[in-house]
């Protein structure tokens, strides 16, 4: 066999196929030719991948990447293949109406493949907190949905105070029901802001009859909030309803961001058994690139730190995601034949201190994994400089915090 890139001493770590050792993957016209390849292969181009992890391509489920429709996202490769991962969804920032130019100026010309969880606005988030619920025109909604199968993989909808007391239609309603005609998974925002004008028993109510209409393959995003409307409290217990929609095949999201996650509540839920199957970024545009919040494989460091497997980590990153866009066929494996799509990363061992944004918690770590490259239908892409080279040690982290 000749192949066209030979990775060499990868320590491949495969949890669709229960895959962790060291072999030599092959590479031959964009897909997966061998894995366990003999060192001898002949190749036009090797990579020695030793003390690296080669993983299947990481998907990150939240992202944000219709930048130039709204203002807060970013572009499909920032937060796809120059950070890490060969695949990104954009979490409900465009809507409807905006998907054609979203589709023909931004995911057309993207090497990262990009899918899309439309937002239940018709305009996405375009304008924050949504608008335009009462113009939805729901058989243009579903007609759109129909004509973009193979990107659009659910629906979003931002489970805030607004959607009760400031609409004039039930949007809870309106979510559900586009999602269930176009037999796709709703994916709903949890936490609200903490000067809603609601009570306490209002807002648990809500949340409570949301979860009895979520189905199977619904994705709850922000699952480790400690915003009002999380669907765990501080010690990790869960609020009524969420057992029951977890026994039901939902699905929990990570998506820390920068404001949505607190690790005291992420080890106590852990601690119960509650686990993310998927471990999104939720990755907008600052003014300063915060590499630590806003890419997978540091969103993974901080999970494996607060008491998930390596295994499980790289599975949320892979497989998982790759089964919630109904995807797992094509994608989230290295199994011979599929398309050539993987993830290679630093494994670095030493003392680190990661941190949780908004709350201020920290937790210490003594594995970070960083994104160093990606190979995309074969070809070999780097990962942009301040994601690849961005390794939070304990001292360069307390000297940042200090200022
Ligand atoms: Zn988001």
């Amino acid at each position: 066999m000749q192949a066209d890139l030979l990775i060499q001493n990868a320590r491949v770590v495969d949890p669709s196929q229960a895959i962790d050792r060291v072999m030599n993957v092959a590479i031959t016209d964009g897909k997966i030719a061998a894995l366990d390849a003999p060192a001898a292969t002949e190749a036009k181009q090797t990579y020695d991948a030793s003390g690296k992890l080669v993983c299947p391509g990481f998907i990150d489920i939240h992202a944000h990447v219709s930048s130039d429709i709204v203002p807060l996202a970013v572009t499909p490769d920032e937060a796809g293949v120059t950070a890490g991962c060969t695949a990104v969804s954009d979490a409900g920032s465009v809507g409807y109406l905006h998907l054609h130019p979203f589709r023909k100026f931004a995911i057309a010309p993207a090497r990262t493949d990009v899918f899309v969880f439309l937002n239940v606005s018709p305009f996405g988030e375009v304008v924050l907190p949504e608008v335009g619920f009462d113009i939805v025109n729901e058989a243009e909604f579903l007609k759109v949905i129909e004509a973009n199968r193979d990107i659009v993989k659910g629906i979003k909808l931002r489970a805030i105070g607004e959607l009760i007391y400031a609409t004039k239609v039930d949007v809870v309603d309106l979510a559900v029901r586009i999602a269930r005609k176009a037999g796709l998974p709703l994916m709903i925002h949890l936490g609200m802001g903490f000067n809603e004008p609601l009570t306490d028993d209002e807002i648990a109510s809500f949340i409570t009859r949301m979860l009895g209409r979520c189905e199977k393959g619904d994705i709850l995003t922000h699952a480790f909030t400690d915003k009002p409307g999380g669907v765990f409290r501080l010690d990790g217990t869960p609020i009524a309803g969420l057992e029951d929609a977890l026994a039901r095949g939902v699905y929990l999201d990570a998506a820390p961001g920068r404001g949505h996650i607190n690790f005291n509540l992420v080890k106590a839920a852990l601690a119960r058994g509650f686990a993310p199957q998927a471990l999104g970024t939720d990755v907008v545009r600052l003014p300063e690139e915060q590499p630590h919040f806003y890419n997978v494989a540091a969103v993974a460091s901080k999970f494996m730190a607060l008491g998930m497997s390596l295994n499980d980590v790289i599975a949320a990153a892979t497989c998982n995601p790759a089964k919630m866009l109904g995807e797992e066929e094509k994608r989230g494996g290295l199994k011979i034949g599929m398309t050539a799509d993987l993830s290679i990363l630093g494994y670095h061992e030493g003392e680190f201190l990661l941190h949780d944004g908004r709350v201020g918690n920290v937790v210490p770590a003594n594995i970070f994994l960083s994104p160093q490259m990606v190979v995309k239908r074969g070809e070999i892409i780097q990962v942009r400089e301040s994601h690849r080279g961005h390794i939070p040690t304990k001292s360069t982290m307390e000297a940042l915090m200090k200022k």
